[in-house]
Parts: structure tokens; sequence; C-alpha cells
């Protein structure tokens, strides 16, 4: 690569106009140059309509609100979207506030500085919020698409590499999850929710109809070591791949002593939000679960892949019930996990994108620029 094609591709050329080196501004591709056009920044919601009633524990949903955001300038429009924690009390009228809080501050910074923006971002709202995975995701997708590449190669990350996404099977009675085994067909690994009561009971029903692998997410569910390692133990010889927050996420010293001995992997889920989190839980987990809705974006996501790759941790990529905009920006990281867990498009009925397609069980990312999303014809619903 060239250097001007180096300032390309960084986006350095931009910046170089900013910082008057003009040697550099004279060889920037015109298009490239950072503008002074205004950013627009708008949201609305959409309401996704489920194939199947979706349980937790204060009910049953039949739908889901996520906010959609739309960042744009120079006439590109970057799409990024907030899906919800219920059970955190999250929900789209306070994304719609912590949106409003945090727009100011995407308007009145260049888009090239989107390393920058989370930090800045976490100053004025700290914690986990979706609003600001929405606007990450949609500057993301604008930065993308101002350089016409797709996110993946931005990062510089080889699309060849792919890996088999798990799709969850809720707890249910024995009659619906083997139907529901039966109904996931086209996946090839399932994973399957525990509660610590019963749990070897859902295997072995689980079992009685298919030989997939298995990953098994606790939710923090299991309290005593002794029992958590012989259930690992037992789960081992069933064709289990990995457990997902074995234990609650502050019993870090229970959770390294079952590492020590478990032959399955252990991942962090409910442990792991930010990059910050890692270094404290390499001891306690072989891996961590990497979803975009908590660590606020593709940028810090990529983040927490670094610091992961350098501490010795696999790397799982998660979601929530998120459309394919959402998806196919977590799609753009599959080279650097282990395993996937992104299957949230796929229980939306009206999803408005589409984009990675799904097929042999695994995720074959779209090459147009940015997130690679493509807006549906709202006809067709
Ligand atoms: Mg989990």
């Amino acid at each position: 690569m060239n250097r001007k094609d180096f300032l390309s591709v960084t986006g350095l050329a931009g910046i170089s106009v900013f910082t008057g080196v003009t040697s550099a501004a004279s060889n920037a591709k015109p298009g490239l140059k950072e503008s002074e056009s205004p950013v627009k920044i708008n949201y609305e919601k959409i309401r996704l309509e489920l194939w199947h009633d979706w349980t937790i524990s204060r009910g049953t949903a039949t739908y889901k609100e996520n906010v959609f955001v739309y960042y744009q300038k120079d006439g590109i429009t970057g799409v990024g979207e907030a899906a919800h924690m219920t059970a955190a009390g999250q929900d789209a009228d306070r994304t719609i506030k912590e949106l409003e809080l945090l727009i100011p501050l995407y308007k009145n910074r260049l888009p090239h500085e989107f390393f920058d923006l989370p930090n800045r971002a976490n100053k004025i709202l700290p914690g986990i919020s979706p609003a600001k995975a929405a606007l990450d995701i949609a500057l993301m997708d604008w930065i993308g698409k101002k350089h016409g590449l797709p996110l993946y190669k931005f990062f510089g990350l080889n699309p060849e590499t792919k890996v088999k996404t798990s799709f969850s099977i809720g707890r249910d009675t024995p009659d619906a999850m083997k139907q529901k085994v039966a109904e996931a067909a086209p996946y090839h690994i399932l994973k399957i929710k525990l509660t610590n009561d019963g749990d070897e009971d859902v295997i072995r029903t689980i079992r009685s109809v298919t030989d997939k692998p298995i990953r098994v997410d606790i939710n923090e569910g299991w309290l005593e070591k002794e029992e958590a390692i012989r259930k690992i133990e037992w789960m081992a010889g069933q064709g289990i791949e990995l457990i997902e927050q074995p234990m609650p996420e502050n019993m870090i010293k229970e959770t390294a002593w079952l590492k020590e001995r478990s032959p399955l992997p252990i991942i962090a889920d409910e442990a792991v939000n930010f990059a910050q989190d890692i270094p404290k839980l390499a001891d306690a987990y072989n891996g961590i679960n990497i979803k975009l809705m908590k660590s606020g974006g593709l940028v810090e996501a990529y983040k927490m892949c670094m610091v992961a790759e350098a501490l010795g941790m696999d790397i799982m990529i998660g979601c929530m019930i998120e459309s394919s905009a959402a998806i196919n920006a977590a799609i753009q990281l599959q080279s650097l996990s282990k395993w996937l867990d992104l299957d949230g498009n796929l229980l939306i009925r009206n999803d408005p994108y589409s984009g990675a397609i799904f097929r042999d069980g695994q995720w074959w990312v779209s090459d147009l620029p940015g997130i690679g999303g493509v807006k549906r014809d709202a006809k067709r619903f």
C-alpha cells in the first residue's frame, strides 16, 4: 500500500487537512476530506415482531421495540441500533432520553474521532447504555461507507475466517424443548439456558433428540462450586462445548477454582461489559462474551478483543434480540472470535435490514461498505 492509499484507508488524509499538513491534503482524494458539512442525527423506534413468543422472568413478549439511529453527513447515512435488556430496566424510551444526552457530542465532534468519542460519551453517561451502542454503530457504518470499505476491512480482518453460530433454546417443558430443537434444524450448534433446577434432565431431554454440540449458559445460577464442578464433569461426557457464566459475577475466586478443575472452557458474560473489566477475569475464565449492546458499540468491542487476545483469553461474540443492522455490525468482527452466538435477527419476523447471509450454520459477511446492512422494502411485510 502506498502512502496515499494508507492515508485514505486510515482516514488520516482527512484529518491532515485540519492539522494543516498540506502535503497529505494535496494527495488526498477529494471525496475523503473531512468536510465542514453539518452532522445530522435522527432516530426512530421500530416495533420488531417475533416469530415466537419470547419468555422472560416478567412475562412473555411477542415483539421488541428497538431504536434505530441515523448518522448523516456529506450525503451519507450510517445506521445504528439499540436493543434492550428489559430485566436491567432498559427500554426504548430510556434509550431516547440517553440519545438526547449524547447526540450533541456526536454532532459537535468530527466523525474521524470515532476512537475517542466513546470515551467522551462515557463521561457524559457512564455504564451500559444501548444508546451509546447505537450511536457508535451508526458512526462506524458512516465511516465504512465514507471510505467505501466494509468494516472488517477497515479493522484489517480476514473475511474467510467463519465461525459457526449457536442458536438459543430457552427453558421450557420437555416436549416444547424437543419441538424447539426440531425447529432449530438449520443451526449446527445449540445454546441451552440452565437454571440450577434439573440441569441434567434438561441436557438428557435435548440429547434424546439431537447429537449437535451444545453450549450451556447458567446466567450465574450455580452457587456451590463443588456441585458446579460435578455437573461440569458430567456435562463433559455429554457433548457440551462450553460453560457460560456458571456462578455470580462477584464469585471470582470460586470461578477461578472451577476453571482450574474444569475440563470445559468457562466463559464470562454477566461479569464482563468493557475492556477494563477483562484483566481481573483472566484467572477465572477462559474467554469472554462480547455484546455490542453492553460494550457500547464496535470500537469498545474491538478494544475488548485486543485486550482478551493479549491475556490469552478466547472470544465469543453474542447479541440481544437485534435486527440485521446490529447483527451485521457484530459479524464484522467474527474472525476475532472462537465462538459466535449471533441469532437475534433470526427471531424477528419483520427485520428491517438484510446483509450478511446465514448458510451452513455460519454467517457470510456482506461486502457492502460499513456494517453492510441493506434496508428492506417495507412493502414486503
Ligand atoms: Mg449469557
